[in-house]
């Protein structure tokens, strides 16, 4: 039976990136030997590496002045990384869920933390609004896509500091003004590649300012990993070149604004089914719903049928819609690899379990 993949992440890869890995773990780039075994200093890989740099730059248009590295570790340990490198005195976050706290706590770490809005004690249904960021502190950090929660920001916030975003599971969902960003991570198994690399977008200008601050461990600096263009140890060499196929495939498709209509789409039909049935309901406001991360639950009087929708769904090739522990019911992710079709197919399955 065809499977539709809903999962959170490790998630979704398309077709194209996984027919291209196919093909490179027999032979890459005629080389004879496989992606899994080759050197990652040879020149074919090399070429992996700065290619997956260019078409990140290109597809996401970030300007001069920012380089985009390609590191182990997770997008956890950017939650240390984060603030190790950038946190002299105080930074400034926003609370909007179990990432945003894992965030907070790490930071927490290396200086004064000053929650500027928290969603806590809604469980995070909602973005915080009409806070103010202090003008002193070092930078301000955002959560923009919550992937347990399923709520996001979906906009490039103006704020008179340094802008820090994890945007490990909305990336390449809209176009996003990196200009006003110092820096943008994430871990690639939402929305670009197999677990096991993370991205970090960096401001050049940030590298270095710790001298004299912190000294700082090797692995552990930014500078180390830009200065080698991510080749200062051995990088995660397959997920790196997983990496590049979904680039191209985002390229092949028309960029950044074709796949944030086509998640928009999708978001859209779920959402409409959601709000049209008498059995489901969504657990977010509607402002701030993600678009890739669909959270929704069964409606008090019919909540002891949870069990039995997961096990329906189940049997119509639907995998992963199970609700994360903290909220409960469903959750549908939709990332960029996922057809419209599954989506229709889901949508199709809640309003069969309706009727019956
Ligand atoms: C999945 C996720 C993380 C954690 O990523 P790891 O690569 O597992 O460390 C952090 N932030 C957000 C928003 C995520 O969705």
């Amino acid at each position: 039976m065809k499977k539709h993949n809903f999962y959170a992440g490790p998630s979704i890869l398309s077709q194209y990136t996984i027919d291209h890995c196919v093909d490179a773990i027999r032979d890459f780039a005629g080389t004879g030997l496989s992606i899994l075994e080759i050197s990652h200093r040879s020149k074919e890989f090399t070429a992996v590496m700065d290619e997956a740099e260019q078409l990140f730059k290109e597809l996401l248009d970030i300007p001069a002045g920012y380089r985009v590295i390609f590191l182990g570790g997770g997008a956890s340990t950017q939650f240390c990384m984060v603030p190790m490198n950038l946190l002299k005195t105080k930074a400034a976050y926003l609370d909007t869920g179990t990432w945003a706290n894992k965030a907070i706590k790490e930071a927490k770490l290396f200086g004064e933390v000053c929650v500027v809005g928290s969603s806590k004690e809604d469980n995070y249904t909602y973005i915080p609004k009409g806070y103010t960021v202090p003008a002193d502190v070092d930078y301000f950090h955002i959560t923009t896509n919550n992937t347990i929660y399923g709520t996001e920001i979906r906009e490039d916030y103006d704020v008179p500091v340094r802008l820090v975003a994890d945007m490990s599971s909305d990336i390449f969902s809209r176009p996003v003004d990196v200009s006003k960003y110092d820096l943008i991570y994430g871990g690639a198994q939402k929305n670009i590649a197999p677990a096991g690399v993370t991205f970090i977008i960096i401001k050049e200008e940030v590298l270095g300012r710790m001298e004299g601050v912190r000294v700082l461990p090797t692995m552990l600096n930014y500078k180390t990993h830009v200065e080698k263009g991510s080749m200062f140890n051995t990088p995660p060499v397959f997920p790196v070149y997983a990496a590049l196929q979904t680039l191209k495939w985002y390229k092949e498709l028309g960029g950044v604004k074709e796949l944030q209509r086509i998640d928009e789409e999708k978001a859209a039909v779920l959402y409409d089914a959601i709000d049209s049935s008498k059995m489901f309901v969504g657990t977010v406001k509607a402002e701030d719903r993600s678009i890739m991360n669909v959270c929704f639950v069964m409606k008090p009087e019919y909540k002891e049928l949870e069990k039995d929708f997961l096990e329906f769904a189940t049997s119509k090739g639907i995998v992963g819609i199970k609700g994360h522990r903290s909220v409960g019911g469903f959750r549908a992710s939709l990332y960029n690899a996922l057809p419209l079709e599954s989506v229709k197919v889901l949508t199709a399955a809640m309003k069969e379990f309706e009727n019956k």
